[in-house]
Order: structure tokens, then C-alpha cells, then sequence
């Protein structure tokens, strides 16, 4: 009877703690102000995108490609905003990266950059319910390919700074602005301006770059949006597991082809994923959200070190979305044997594309692999589009707090939360040059939203240009101008 009181008190005073550690939980975020939103000629500001979306800047993908769509946007900026360009010193870098620079008036600022992309991904051949090129405005929103990634918010930056030279004003803070040309690709323009950056040993107080949005979690208790900003991306690499035999006719095949023998390694490694971790980044997610998720959540995650063992696989069997966050993901794209039904290989393969983890390295993928095949297949992993994970920004950086503060201010009762931005953008390359790095598009979106990239049928909410306009022209405010 002892023991049972014993048990009973030990278990009411460990929920005790838990409750106590849930209440202490402070908000440490940077608060809003009270400002004056500017006035928007949305109605303007969406012809601009429209102008953008309608020049087709498919990334080229060899030296045979027409160039002119590059050359057509670049002019169509130049002529949509005349005084970032009286006032901006402009370079093209690998000739049609584009890089400008307005200098600041207090030079012992380190500088800030905005960045993003001119090329867009080829459309799809069928299925489009508006020609992908002609920008068709419908239901309050605008149709086309590049209207969500990212002509509209490019647009954007160049509207919302134009709205700050138009009253007059000249940056602090010295403001680049460089926008790579097959980022959708090879990023070769975002590596050409990055080694020039670097070579003139110019550092950065923050990089602001396209990334994850805001979405609703209200399901948590929290009132405003959620802006998740990219803080860190995840390594990439193409892994080629081959299994190898003999060669022979399809008639006599042995017990065992090569095709047989890749196939239970694609197996085995699917079962024998890398190890889940929660990395630095998801933890200060929770840590984020936390104080200003409703009282459940909030015993949840400010007692997480305890939880966490349980959270884990819920998190890893809820959705591939959160899968993806505790661990490098292997996705099995190619699979290869023979040419001919009636020839059997002497070798087969198989190519994974692999989304290194936080804290992991490209090379853990192939011992991970190795071990868990054993020496009967050769594991490759291969050079092109190869590179390690990122540095993860610095969340106690005066960028992190402007952003932050932003967020607070253009969506109200929004919360900022780090996150592990697990697709590719072109800001990885410029990962020397800074410790704040964000990845973040601003602009209220849910999965289906977000479906329409890289697919048939995208589109851009036209309220979200305004949206885009505030957001950059606040952040500005607050860090540049
Ligand atoms: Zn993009």
C-alpha cells in the first residue's frame, strides 16, 4: 500500500513539474510595433507580375537554348522600374545573373541581400485550364507558370523597394540584390555572383531568399499565421546502388538476376532508413512555438525533452512532410536493368536521391548504405548536384529579430518559427558569406496552394502580391531603410 502511495505521489508531483515548466514558458520573440501600412496600387502591382509571367524564362538547359526570354525580363524590369535602376548599380555576373547594389549611408553596417530567381521550370504540355504564359487573371488569382515560383515575388522586392526610394529615402544599410538564372537547375548563376561576393570579401547581415510560407495552426492554438523561415537546407545527393551477374539468355535465368538481387536491396534499404533526430533547427521549431500554442500543446512541447522518444514515431508515420524533417530521406527514382525483355543484364541499379539530414554528411549516405547491403553491391554516390547540408542560421542574429518582428507586424498574432527548409534554393551557395540566412516566401499558404509548383495549372493569389509588397517593404523598413 506504501509503495502504491509512494508511485501515486511520485507520478503527481512529476505531472506537477511538467505543468510548472509549461506555465514558466516566456515569449522571447521580438514584439510588433504599431506602424502605418503603406498604400499598395495592387491593381498596378499585378500587371507587373502579369508583365514577368508572360516572358517565358525557362531555364536553359544547354548552350542551344534561346537566351532571349533573360534578355526580354531584363529589360521589361528595367523599364517597370525606372528608379531602382537609376538608383541601383547593376552587374551581370556569368552574363545573365543579375546583380544590383544600392549603397547605404552608414557604412559600418554590414549589408543585406534580397535574392531569388528569373527562370521558372518548363510547363507541363497538357492539362493547363489557362495557357501557362499568358498570365490570365481568374477567381482572384493569376495562372500561370512562375506565378507562385517566383515572378510574382520578385516582382514584389522590386516594388517594395521602389516604394521606399519613391518617398524620397536612401537605404542605412547597404541593400544587394541578386537573382540567379537556372536555379531551377544548376544554380551556376547563384555560384558565379557567390564567388564574386566573396572575392570582394563581402559579408552579409542577412540573406533573404524564397523558401517555406506561412500556414494556418490554429489546430495548435495559435491565432495568427505560422511563418516557418527557412533556416537551414538539407545536404543532396544521388546515390547508385548496382547490383552486379553474370549476363545470359532469358530462357535459363539463374535463381537470382541482377534484377532480382537490386530489387531486394531497394527493399532492405527502405526498411533500414537513416537514424530520426531531432536537430537543432526542429528543436528551436518547437521552441518557437511553444509559448504561443494553447495550453495542451504548450505542456507538450515545453516538456518536449521528455517526450520526444514519443513523438518521434508519430512524427515519422503522420506524413512524409514530417518525416522528412527528422531524417535524410531516400527516395528510390530510377531503377534500371535491361533494355530487352529477353536479355538479362549483367547489371542492374538503381538511383536514390537522398536529402541529407542536419548534422549528417553526404558521405554518411554511402556508409549507411554500404552497411546496410553489405559488399555484394557497389554504392556510388554521384558529383553532380552533390552538396553537404547547410550551417544553420543564427536565431540570435538582429535579422532573425527583424524577422520576427515582421512577421508580428504585416500578420497579426503571426508566430516565426525556424525551420529546416528540405527542398533546394539557390542561397545554400551564399552560405559563406553570412550566419543569417532566410528562406521564406511571405504569403499565407496550404498544401494545395503550394501543389501548384513545378505543376499544371499554378497559380498566385492576387491579394498574396499585396501580401508579398508588405512583407518586403516592412522588412525593409526595418533592417535597411
Ligand atoms: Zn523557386
Amino acid at each position: 500500500m506504501i509503495a502504491l502511495y509512494i508511485i501515486l505521489g511520485a507520478l503527481v508531483l512529476f505531472i506537477l513539474i511538467m505543468v510548472i515548466r509549461a506555465l514558466l514558458v516566456k515569449d522571447t520573440a521580438e514584439q510588433p510595433e504599431a506602424y502605418e501600412k503603406p498604400q499598395i496600387d495592387l491593381d498596378a502591382a499585378v500587371k507587373k507580375a502579369q508583365g514577368a509571367i508572360r516572358i517565358p524564362t525557362i531555364s536553359m538547359a544547354d548552350e542551344n537554348a534561346s537566351d532571349k526570354p533573360f534578355l526580354d525580363l531584363q529589360a521589361y524590369l528595367e523599364q517597370t522600374f525606372p528608379l531602382f535602376h537609376q538608383t541601383a548599380e547593376k552587374r551581370l555576373v556569368d552574363n545573365y545573373g543579375l546583380m544590383y547594389r544600392i549603397e547605404g549611408t552608414d557604412k559600418s553596417l554590414l549589408p543585406g541581400m534580397f535574392m531569388g530567381h528569373q527562370d521558372v521550370v518548363p510547363p507541363q504540355e497538357e492539362g493547363w485550364t489557362h495557357p501557362p504564359f499568358a498570365a490570365e487573371i481568374e477567381d482572384g488569382c493569376i495562372w500561370g507558370r512562375g506565378s507562385f515560383d517566383m515572378k510574382s515575388q520578385l516582382v514584389s522586392i522590386f516594388e517594395a523597394t521602389e516604394m521606399h526610394l519613391r518617398a524620397g529615402k536612401m537605404p542605412q544599410r547597404t541593400m544587394y540584390f541578386c537573382f540567379g538564372y537556372d536555379e531551377e537547375i544548376a544554380g551556376n548563376g547563384a555560384k558565379a555572383m557567390c564567388k564574386v561576393l566573396a572575392e570582394e570579401g563581402v559579408r552579409f547581415e542577412f540573406i533573404f531568399d524564397e523558401g517555406m510560407n506561412l500556414l494556418d495552426a490554429s489546430m495548435i492554438g495559435i491565432e495568427g499565421p505560422l511563418a516557418l523561415v527557412g533556416v537551414c537546407e538539407k545536404g543532396w545527393v544521388n546515390a547508385k546502388i548496382t547490383a552486379k551477374g553474370k549476363a545470359g539468355h532469358a530462357a535459363m535465368p539463374p535463381k537470382e538476376t541482377t534484377a532480382v538481387s537490386l530489387a531486394k536491396a531497394v527493399v532492405k534499404l527502405n526498411k533500414h532508413q537513416m537514424k530520426a533526430r531531432f536537430t537543432p533547427a526542429v528543436n528551436m521549431l518547437i521552441k518557437s512555438v511553444c509559448p504561443r500554442a494553447s495550453f495542451k500543446y504548450k505542456l507538450l512541447m515545453a516538456n518536449a525533452d521528455i517526450f520526444k522518444p514519443l513523438l518521434k514515431p508519430i512524427l515519422l508515420r503522420i506524413s512524409p512532410a514530417t518525416a522528412s524533417l527528422l531524417r535524410t530521406t531516400m527516395a528510390f527514382t530510377v531503377l534500371h536493368a535491361s533494355d530487352a525483355a529477353n536479355v538479362m543484364p549483367d547489371e542492374s541499379y538503381a538511383i536514390v536521391n537522398c536529402r541529407v539530414n542536419l548534422g549528417e554528411k553526404v558521405e554518411d549516405v554511402k556508409t549507411h548504405m554500404q552497411k546496410v547491403l553489405g559488399s555484394k553491391y557497389e554504392v556510388e554516390l554521384l558529383a553532380l548536384g552533390q552538396h553537404e547540408p547547410t550551417g544553420m542560421s543564427d536565431l540570435d542574429s538582429f535579422g532573425w529579430r527583424m524577422m520576427q518582428k515582421t512577421v508580428g507586424e504585416v500578420f497579426p498574432g503571426g508566430v516565426t518559427a525556424p525551420f529546416p527548409f528540405v527542398a533546394g534554393t539557390d542561397s545554400k551557395y551564399y552560405d559563406s558569406l553570412t550566419n543569417c540566412t532566410f528562406k521564406f516566401s511571405p504569403h499565407i499558404t496550404d498544401a494545395k496552394y503550394r501543389a501548384g509548383m513545378h505543376n499544371v495549372n499554378e497559380y498566385f493569389k492576387v491579394s498574396d502580391v499585396e501580401s508579398d509588397i508588405q512583407f518586403y517593404y516592412r522588412f525593409m523598413q526595418n533592417s535597411c531603410f
